[in-house]
Protein backbone atom coordinates (compact mmCIF):
# COMPACT_ATOMS: atom_id res chain seq x y z
CA UNK A 1 0.00 0.00 0.00
CA UNK A 2 1.25 3.33 -0.76
CA UNK A 3 1.67 6.42 1.25
CA UNK A 4 -0.78 8.25 -0.52
CA UNK A 5 -3.43 5.05 0.13
CA UNK A 6 -2.24 5.04 3.56
CA UNK A 7 -3.01 8.82 4.49
CA UNK A 8 -6.74 8.33 2.42
CA UNK A 9 -7.59 5.48 5.23
CA UNK A 10 -6.13 7.01 8.01
CA UNK A 11 -8.38 10.56 7.15
CA UNK A 12 -11.49 8.35 6.19
CA UNK A 13 -11.03 6.40 9.52
CA UNK A 14 -9.92 9.77 11.57
CA UNK A 15 -13.88 11.65 10.23
CA UNK A 16 -15.90 8.46 11.53
CA UNK A 17 -14.11 7.48 14.56
CA UNK A 18 -12.29 10.70 15.99
CA UNK A 19 -13.48 11.46 19.55
CA UNK A 20 -15.34 14.88 19.91
CA UNK A 21 -12.68 16.71 22.26
CA UNK A 22 -13.79 20.22 22.86
CA UNK A 23 -10.17 21.45 21.61
CA UNK A 24 -10.86 19.98 18.69
CA UNK A 25 -13.65 22.15 17.86
CA UNK A 26 -11.73 25.39 17.97
CA UNK A 27 -8.59 26.52 15.41
CA UNK A 28 -7.88 29.07 18.10
CA UNK A 29 -3.61 27.97 18.47
CA UNK A 30 -4.11 30.18 21.81
CA UNK A 31 -6.61 27.11 23.12
CA UNK A 32 -5.23 24.11 20.71
CA UNK A 33 -1.55 25.21 22.42
CA UNK A 34 -2.92 25.18 26.21
CA UNK A 35 -3.82 21.51 25.18
CA UNK A 36 -0.92 20.08 23.60
CA UNK A 37 0.95 21.16 26.65
CA UNK A 38 -1.54 19.98 29.13
CA UNK A 39 -1.91 16.64 27.29
CA UNK A 40 2.24 16.17 27.53
CA UNK A 41 1.97 12.98 30.34
CA UNK A 42 -1.57 13.42 30.66
CA UNK A 43 -4.43 11.35 29.81
CA UNK A 44 -7.12 12.89 28.24
CA UNK A 45 -10.12 12.09 30.36
CA UNK A 46 -7.47 13.95 33.06
CA UNK A 47 -7.01 16.76 31.39
CA UNK A 48 -10.64 17.88 30.25
CA UNK A 49 -11.78 19.37 33.23
CA UNK A 50 -8.44 21.44 34.11
CA UNK A 51 -8.26 22.38 30.09
CA UNK A 52 -12.18 23.61 30.21
CA UNK A 53 -11.70 25.77 33.88
CA UNK A 54 -8.27 27.29 32.66
CA UNK A 55 -10.17 27.97 29.14
CA UNK A 56 -12.93 29.88 31.17
CA UNK A 57 -10.39 31.83 33.74
CA UNK A 58 -8.07 32.50 31.11
CA UNK A 59 -9.69 32.77 27.88
CA UNK A 60 -6.75 34.43 25.44
CA UNK A 61 -3.38 34.79 25.43
CA UNK A 62 -3.58 38.61 27.15
CA UNK A 63 -5.37 37.20 30.12
CA UNK A 64 -2.36 33.95 30.89
CA UNK A 65 0.63 36.70 30.35
CA UNK A 66 -1.14 39.19 33.12
CA UNK A 67 -2.07 36.16 35.26
CA UNK A 68 -0.79 36.15 39.06
CA UNK A 69 1.58 33.09 39.14
CA UNK A 70 -0.54 31.88 42.27
CA UNK A 71 -3.71 31.95 39.89
CA UNK A 72 -1.56 29.88 37.40
CA UNK A 73 -0.43 27.23 40.07
CA UNK A 74 -4.16 27.00 41.24
CA UNK A 75 -5.15 26.32 37.85
CA UNK A 76 -2.71 23.95 37.00
CA UNK A 77 -2.60 22.30 40.63
CA UNK A 78 -2.69 18.36 40.20
CA UNK A 79 -1.74 18.26 36.93
CA UNK A 80 2.46 18.13 37.85
CA UNK A 81 5.04 18.99 36.06
CA UNK A 82 5.13 22.99 36.63
CA UNK A 83 7.57 24.12 34.56
CA UNK A 84 4.84 23.26 32.12
CA UNK A 85 2.70 26.23 33.11
CA UNK A 86 5.84 28.75 34.00
CA UNK A 87 6.52 28.22 30.38
CA UNK A 88 2.89 28.63 29.15
CA UNK A 89 3.08 32.02 31.06
CA UNK A 90 6.20 32.87 29.69
CA UNK A 91 5.77 32.08 26.28
CA UNK A 92 2.67 34.42 26.19
CA UNK A 93 4.67 36.96 27.65
CA UNK A 94 7.18 36.83 24.69
CA UNK A 95 3.68 36.48 22.08
CA UNK A 96 2.76 39.55 23.78
CA UNK A 97 5.99 41.58 23.30
CA UNK A 98 7.33 39.96 20.44
CA UNK A 99 4.69 39.19 17.96
CA UNK A 100 1.91 42.31 18.81
CA UNK A 101 0.03 39.62 20.79
CA UNK A 102 -0.49 37.63 17.93
CA UNK A 103 0.24 33.44 18.52
CA UNK A 104 2.66 33.29 15.76
CA UNK A 105 2.12 30.95 12.32
CA UNK A 106 5.68 30.45 11.53
CA UNK A 107 7.10 27.32 12.71
CA UNK A 108 10.61 28.19 13.83
CA UNK A 109 9.14 31.02 15.54
CA UNK A 110 6.49 28.89 17.61
CA UNK A 111 9.26 26.27 18.61
CA UNK A 112 11.52 29.15 19.90
CA UNK A 113 8.76 29.75 22.18
CA UNK A 114 9.59 28.57 25.86
CA UNK A 115 8.60 24.55 26.34
CA UNK A 116 7.81 23.89 23.06
CA UNK A 117 9.61 20.97 21.16
CA UNK A 118 9.30 20.23 17.72
CA UNK A 119 6.54 17.95 18.26
CA UNK A 120 4.39 20.40 20.28
CA UNK A 121 5.31 23.26 17.12
CA UNK A 122 4.18 20.88 14.84
CA UNK A 123 0.77 20.25 16.28
CA UNK A 124 0.18 23.59 16.56
CA UNK A 125 1.20 24.85 13.22
CA UNK A 126 -0.83 21.97 11.84
CA UNK A 127 -3.72 21.67 14.09
CA UNK A 128 -4.39 25.25 14.48
CA UNK A 129 -3.08 26.53 10.75
CA UNK A 130 -3.41 23.32 8.88
CA UNK A 131 0.48 23.62 8.08
CA UNK A 132 2.40 20.37 6.38
CA UNK A 133 4.48 19.72 10.21
CA UNK A 134 4.79 16.27 11.19
CA UNK A 135 4.47 15.20 14.62
CA UNK A 136 5.74 12.42 16.50
CA UNK A 137 4.44 11.73 20.37
CA UNK A 138 4.48 8.47 22.17
CA UNK A 139 1.40 7.13 20.02
CA UNK A 140 2.64 7.99 16.74
CA UNK A 141 5.86 7.16 17.73
CA UNK A 142 4.26 3.47 18.46
CA UNK A 143 2.30 3.79 14.94
CA UNK A 144 4.88 4.16 12.41
CA UNK A 145 7.00 1.93 14.03
CA UNK A 146 4.96 -1.24 14.12
CA UNK A 147 3.31 0.17 10.20
CA UNK A 148 6.57 0.77 8.71
CA UNK A 149 8.70 -2.15 11.06
CA UNK A 150 10.52 0.41 11.96
CA UNK A 151 13.27 -1.38 15.05
CA UNK A 152 15.48 0.40 17.15
CA UNK A 153 14.99 3.08 19.71
CA UNK A 154 12.26 4.99 18.89
CA UNK A 155 13.22 7.89 20.86
CA UNK A 156 16.29 8.15 19.98
CA UNK A 157 19.29 7.88 16.98
CA UNK A 158 18.64 6.74 13.79
CA UNK A 159 15.17 4.97 14.55
CA UNK A 160 13.87 8.15 15.69
CA UNK A 161 15.29 10.39 12.56
CA UNK A 162 13.17 7.55 10.29
CA UNK A 163 10.27 8.09 12.25
CA UNK A 164 10.23 12.11 12.08
CA UNK A 165 10.70 11.62 8.08
CA UNK A 166 7.75 8.81 7.88
CA UNK A 167 6.09 11.87 9.98
CA UNK A 168 6.93 14.01 7.75
CA UNK A 169 6.18 12.30 4.27
CA UNK A 170 2.81 11.20 5.51
CA UNK A 171 1.46 14.89 6.46
CA UNK A 172 3.45 16.09 3.10
CA UNK A 173 1.01 13.97 1.40
CA UNK A 174 -2.30 14.72 3.18
CA UNK A 175 -1.12 18.54 2.36
CA UNK A 176 -1.33 17.66 -1.50
CA UNK A 177 -4.61 15.83 -0.92
CA UNK A 178 -7.94 17.67 -1.70
CA UNK A 179 -8.76 16.94 1.79
CA UNK A 180 -10.23 19.67 3.94
CA UNK A 181 -7.82 20.52 6.78
CA UNK A 182 -6.07 17.43 5.62
CA UNK A 183 -2.72 17.98 7.67
CA UNK A 184 -4.82 18.64 10.73
CA UNK A 185 -6.74 15.44 10.32
CA UNK A 186 -3.89 13.18 9.05
CA UNK A 187 -1.71 13.83 12.08
CA UNK A 188 -4.71 13.63 14.74
CA UNK A 189 -5.62 10.57 12.98
CA UNK A 190 -2.46 8.81 13.79
CA UNK A 191 -2.76 10.29 17.18
CA UNK A 192 -5.58 9.12 17.59
CA UNK A 193 -5.02 5.64 16.32
CA UNK A 194 -2.28 5.40 18.67
CA UNK A 195 -4.96 6.17 21.66
CA UNK A 196 -7.84 4.00 20.45
CA UNK A 197 -6.49 1.14 18.01
CA UNK A 198 -2.67 1.15 18.01
CA UNK A 199 -2.36 0.36 22.06
CA UNK A 200 0.79 -0.51 23.66
CA UNK A 201 -0.39 -3.86 24.38
CA UNK A 202 -3.26 -6.32 22.37
CA UNK A 203 -3.77 -3.45 19.83
CA UNK A 204 -6.85 -3.95 18.07
CA UNK A 205 -5.28 -4.80 14.16
CA UNK A 206 -8.70 -6.32 13.02
CA UNK A 207 -10.43 -2.56 13.38
CA UNK A 208 -7.44 -0.73 12.16
CA UNK A 209 -7.75 1.07 8.84
CA UNK A 210 -3.94 -0.03 7.83
CA UNK A 211 -3.61 -3.56 8.97
CA UNK A 212 -3.15 -4.28 4.99
CA UNK A 213 0.42 -2.01 5.05
CA UNK A 214 1.19 -2.88 8.46
CA UNK A 215 4.67 -4.64 8.34
CA UNK A 216 4.33 -5.46 11.98
CA UNK A 217 0.91 -7.04 11.34
CA UNK A 218 2.05 -8.84 8.65
CA UNK A 219 5.39 -10.24 10.24
CA UNK A 220 4.01 -11.39 13.67
CA UNK A 221 6.22 -7.98 15.25
CA UNK A 222 3.16 -6.74 16.75
CA UNK A 223 4.42 -7.32 20.22
CA UNK A 224 8.24 -6.41 19.65
CA UNK A 225 7.89 -3.06 18.25
CA UNK A 226 8.27 -0.14 19.18
CA UNK A 227 11.52 -1.30 21.13
CA UNK A 228 10.89 -0.37 24.76
CA UNK A 229 14.13 1.60 26.47
CA UNK A 230 15.22 -0.66 29.64
CA UNK A 231 13.45 0.62 32.45
CA UNK A 232 15.18 2.43 35.27
CA UNK A 233 14.53 1.66 38.63
CA UNK A 234 12.80 3.95 40.68
CA UNK A 235 15.24 5.39 43.93
CA UNK A 236 12.90 5.26 46.87
CA UNK A 237 13.11 8.07 49.08
CA UNK A 238 11.51 8.94 52.74
CA UNK A 239 10.13 12.04 54.00
CA UNK A 240 8.41 13.08 57.55
CA UNK A 241 6.01 16.30 57.29
CA UNK A 242 4.88 18.32 59.90
CA UNK A 243 0.65 19.87 60.17
CA UNK A 244 1.38 22.34 63.54
CA UNK A 245 -1.58 23.64 64.67
CA UNK A 246 -1.87 26.73 66.45
CA UNK A 247 -5.27 27.82 67.21
CA UNK A 248 -6.72 27.15 64.03
CA UNK A 249 -4.25 28.29 62.02
CA UNK A 250 -1.91 26.09 59.69
CA UNK A 251 2.09 26.46 59.13
CA UNK A 252 2.90 26.04 55.64
CA UNK A 253 5.88 27.30 53.33
CA UNK A 254 6.59 28.09 50.15
CA UNK A 255 8.98 26.44 47.92
CA UNK A 256 11.72 28.36 46.59
CA UNK A 257 11.73 29.52 42.80
CA UNK A 258 13.53 27.75 39.70
CA UNK A 259 13.77 24.15 41.85
CA UNK A 260 11.64 21.44 41.81
CA UNK A 261 7.67 22.32 42.79
CA UNK A 262 8.81 25.76 42.26
CA UNK A 263 6.56 28.24 44.43
CA UNK A 264 3.95 25.58 45.35
CA UNK A 265 3.22 25.14 48.93
CA UNK A 266 4.17 22.65 51.07
CA UNK A 267 3.97 21.32 54.80
CA UNK A 268 7.29 21.71 56.58
CA UNK A 269 9.09 18.46 55.97
CA UNK A 270 12.76 17.03 55.44
CA UNK A 271 14.19 14.13 53.86
CA UNK A 272 15.72 11.08 55.86
CA UNK A 273 17.17 7.95 55.77
CA UNK A 274 15.27 5.20 54.46
CA UNK A 275 14.95 2.87 57.99
CA UNK A 276 14.71 6.52 60.25
CA UNK A 277 11.71 6.46 62.15
CA UNK A 278 13.10 8.93 64.67
CA UNK A 279 9.94 11.78 64.09
CA UNK A 280 11.32 13.91 67.16
CA UNK A 281 14.24 14.37 65.27
CA UNK A 282 12.96 15.17 61.88
CA UNK A 283 10.53 17.44 63.29
CA UNK A 284 13.48 19.61 65.28
CA UNK A 285 15.33 19.76 61.72
CA UNK A 286 12.05 20.74 59.55
CA UNK A 287 10.85 23.22 62.53
CA UNK A 288 13.89 24.10 64.35
CA UNK A 289 12.22 22.72 67.86
CA UNK A 290 10.54 20.43 68.85
CA UNK A 291 6.80 20.74 68.94
CA UNK A 292 5.00 20.08 72.20
CA UNK A 293 3.19 16.51 70.47
CA UNK A 294 3.39 14.58 67.73
CA UNK A 295 0.87 12.40 66.67
CA UNK A 296 0.87 10.28 63.15
CA UNK A 297 -1.46 11.37 60.58
CA UNK A 298 -0.62 9.17 57.23
CA UNK A 299 1.75 7.32 55.27
CA UNK A 300 1.38 8.05 51.31
CA UNK A 301 3.38 6.81 48.60
CA UNK A 302 3.87 8.98 45.86
CA UNK A 303 5.55 8.89 42.63
CA UNK A 304 7.40 11.95 40.60
CA UNK A 305 9.87 11.08 38.17
CA UNK A 306 12.58 8.45 38.70
CA UNK A 307 11.49 8.67 42.43
CA UNK A 308 9.27 6.70 44.84
CA UNK A 309 8.51 8.65 47.84
CA UNK A 310 6.64 7.99 51.39
CA UNK A 311 5.79 10.80 53.05
CA UNK A 312 4.89 10.05 56.78
CA UNK A 313 2.79 12.70 58.00
CA UNK A 314 2.71 13.97 61.46
CA UNK A 315 0.35 16.37 63.17
CA UNK A 316 2.12 18.67 65.90
CA UNK A 317 0.97 20.82 68.57
CA UNK A 318 2.80 23.90 68.79
CA UNK A 319 3.08 26.07 71.99
CA UNK A 320 4.11 29.27 72.49
CA UNK A 321 4.28 32.76 69.85
CA UNK A 322 7.40 31.99 68.50
CA UNK A 323 7.38 31.13 64.17
CA UNK A 324 9.33 28.78 63.29
CA UNK A 325 12.33 30.48 61.38
CA UNK A 326 12.13 28.70 57.99
CA UNK A 327 12.27 30.51 54.73
CA UNK A 328 8.86 31.09 53.30
CA UNK A 329 6.92 30.01 56.35
CA UNK A 330 3.31 31.37 57.13
CA UNK A 331 0.50 30.27 59.44
CA UNK A 332 -2.76 29.89 57.60
CA UNK A 333 -6.49 29.90 58.55
CA UNK A 334 -7.43 25.75 58.10
CA UNK A 335 -10.62 26.66 55.73
CA UNK A 336 -8.04 28.66 53.25
CA UNK A 337 -5.45 25.78 52.97
CA UNK A 338 -7.80 25.22 50.08
CA UNK A 339 -7.26 28.44 47.69
CA UNK A 340 -3.27 27.45 47.76
CA UNK A 341 -1.73 25.32 45.13
CA UNK A 342 0.10 22.65 46.69
CA UNK A 343 2.76 20.29 45.38
CA UNK A 344 1.09 16.84 44.76
CA UNK A 345 2.32 14.66 48.27
CA UNK A 346 0.90 17.89 49.96
CA UNK A 347 -2.00 18.16 48.55
CA UNK A 348 -2.55 14.41 49.59
CA UNK A 349 -1.71 15.45 53.09
CA UNK A 350 -4.11 18.04 53.12
CA UNK A 351 -6.68 15.96 51.72
CA UNK A 352 -5.94 13.06 54.43
CA UNK A 353 -6.60 16.21 57.05
CA UNK A 354 -9.78 17.45 55.77
CA UNK A 355 -11.02 13.81 55.57
CA UNK A 356 -10.77 13.90 58.94
CA UNK A 357 -10.34 11.53 62.38
CA UNK A 358 -10.63 7.78 61.53
CA UNK A 359 -9.98 7.72 57.56
CA UNK A 360 -6.15 6.75 57.53
CA UNK A 361 -5.24 5.95 53.89
S1 LIG B 1 -2.36 -3.27 12.14
FE1 LIG B 1 -2.21 -3.39 14.35
S2 LIG B 1 -0.08 -3.00 14.80
FE2 LIG B 1 -0.42 -2.32 12.72
S3 LIG B 1 -0.86 -0.14 12.89
FE3 LIG B 1 -2.81 -1.21 12.91
S4 LIG B 1 -3.29 -1.57 15.08
FE4 LIG B 1 -1.13 -1.03 14.92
Amino acid sequence: MKNGDIVQKLLAWFARHARDLPWRRTRDPYAIWVSEIMLQQTQVKTVLPYWRRWLRALPHLAALADAPPATLHKLWEGLGYYARVRNLQRAAQIIQQQHHGRFPRDFDAVRALPGIGRYTAGAICSIAFNQPRPVLDGNVMRVLARLYGVAGNPRAGRANARLWELAEALVRRAAGLRARRGCAALNQSLMELGALVCAPRQPRCALCPVSGACVAHRTGRVAELPERPRRTRPTPRRFMAFVVDRHGRVLVRQRPAGGVNARLWEFPNVEVAPGDSDARAAARKALGRLPAALEPLAVLPHTITRYRITLAAYRAAWRGETTPSRAGARWVERRALNQLAFAGAHRKILRQLQAGPGKPS
